[in-house]
């Protein structure tokens, strides 16, 4: 058998991390290198996800769990706040980030970017590991080219931090390629309560709702004359993501740079 890939997850403790950890665990073609979380303790990874213990005892900071280490990908589910110094950190280490967790800049894709060409590593950020909203993203992109009047609603738990949340950014970006410039609306409309019409994106609407029992979900929603379109993806829970998430820490190891977006790593 070849080498296993060797996999660091931070954010262990969370909900997507243990996932991940289980996911990571229950792949042969993976081993357990490395978990973070600092409200945990020193436990066995395994005691995370209810398996046997690992041998891996869970860091309370990746800088130690990385050096200590021979992790090849991190694989990091943490907090907008957390992750941009983690990916940083991963590089630095010569770690392949492969970042679920969004609210990156623009300016710090490029860095990071230029950060992985220079230690010759590949790494993703992905608001989305879901193969359904892959495929909503590229539906809508096509129907923006014939139906350019277009808003975006989608829904998340209440405890969400950001907003609006990055699929959606990165729908509103692939739309806003593909149809022609547009500003929608009255252009005397005025905002009887302030944020009713949503966030502003390149000339169009992007609604967040935040309710509890809500786990991800997002409608494109399109007029036309006399009709409307809507494109809808339902994510039911988190292991829907983890297909994703094993397929690119397998792509990252053969690439260079930083990826922005899952579909990237699709064949
Ligand atoms: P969660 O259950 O709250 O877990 C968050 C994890 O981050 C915990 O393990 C927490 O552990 C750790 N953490 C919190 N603050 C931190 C900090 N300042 N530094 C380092 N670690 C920190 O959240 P979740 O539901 O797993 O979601 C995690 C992230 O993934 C969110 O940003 C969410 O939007 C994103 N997400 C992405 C996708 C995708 O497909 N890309 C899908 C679902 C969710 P400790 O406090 O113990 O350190």
């Amino acid at each position: 058998m070849s080498q296993r890939i060797k996999v660091a997850v931070a954010g262990a403790s969370g909900r997507m991390g243990r996932e991940v950890v289980r996911m990571v665990l229950e792949d042969p073609e993976l081993e357990l290198a490395a978990a973070v979380a600092r409200s945990c303790g020193p436990v066995d990874a395994g005691s995370l996800v209810g398996k046997p213990e690992t041998g891996v005892i869970v860091a309370s900071d990746l800088e130690q769990a990385l050096s200590s280490s021979q992790a090849d990908v991190l694989v990091d589910f943490t907090t907008p706040q957390a992750a941009y110094p983690n990916a940083e950190i991963s590089i630095r280490y010569g770690v392949r980030p492969v970042m679920g967790t969004t609210g990156f800049t623009p300016e710090q894709f490029s860095l990071l970017d230029k950060l992985c060409k220079e230690k010759g590593i590949g790494g993703l950020i992905a608001p989305n590991f879901s193969i359904g909203a892959i495929l909503m993203m590229k539906f809508a992109a096509t129907a923006a080219k014939y139906l350019p009047h277009v808003e975006i609603i989608e829904y998340h738990g209440d405890q969400k931090l950001d907003a609006p949340s990055g699929t959606s950014i990165k729908t509103a970006e692939l739309i806003s390629e593909s149809r022609r410039e547009l500003r929608q609306g009255n252009p005397n409309e005025e905002e009887v309560i302030e944020g009713a019409r949503g966030g502003y994106y390149n000339g169009f609407r992007i609604h967040s709702v935040r309710l509890p029992g809500v786990f991800a979900q997002q409608e494109v929603v399109f007029g036309g004359h006399g009709q409307t379109l809507k494109i809808r993806h339902d994510s039911y829970e988190r292991a829907g993501y983890m297909p994703g998430v094993n397929t690119a820490v397998k792509k990252v190891m053969s690439t260079t740079g930083m990826v922005y977006g899952f579909e990237h790593f699709l064949d």
